[in-house]
């Protein structure tokens, strides 16, 4: 039994592109394109100093991502065997490039929606998402 002052451990899941860069979709790890990606860790440092377990999914490539992360000095490995469905431990981020099953998702693109929900709130975030078809033509145009 948790004491109740503290949050049971949870697991989330980043998305990589978009999320915890500012690269929004993926890219075929373009050199072009990966030069001027720009990280911010700081949303993966807090969740992980509250003992949480973490999972980053890429559409990319898990070892490119991986290689970001060593660079940082956050202990981390690439699931590239798809072995786990969960990061099996609080102090090792998990990289892969599926879905994994987790507590709380953090997404540039996701919307938290649940059976009964009104689902006018879909449509309105339809309406203010930029599609990502134009943000590929953006990059693709600045290569
Ligand atoms: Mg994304």
């Amino acid at each position: 039994m948790e004491p109740p002052d503290t949050v049971p451990e949870k697991v989330v899941a980043f998305d990589w592109d978009g999320t915890l860069n500012n690269t929004p979709v993926t890219h075929g790890n373009d050199p072009a394109i990966m030069r001027g990606q720009v990280c911010d860790l700081t949303p993966l440092h807090a969740v992980m100093a509250s003992g949480h377990r973490v999972a980053i999914m890429t559409a990319g490539d898990p070892l490119f991502v991986l290689g970001r992360l060593l660079d940082r000095k956050v202990p981390a490995f690439a699931d590239t065997a798809m072995e786990h469905k969960v990061p099996p431990s609080a102090g090792m981020v998990m990289v892969t490039n599926r879905k994994v099953l987790a507590d709380v998702y953090v997404d540039d693109r996701a919307l938290r929606w649940r059976f009964g929900m009104d689902a006018s709130v879909i449509e309105r975030t339809m309406r203010d998402i930029t599609p990502v078809r134009r943000t590929w033509r953006r990059l693709w145009r600045h290569r």
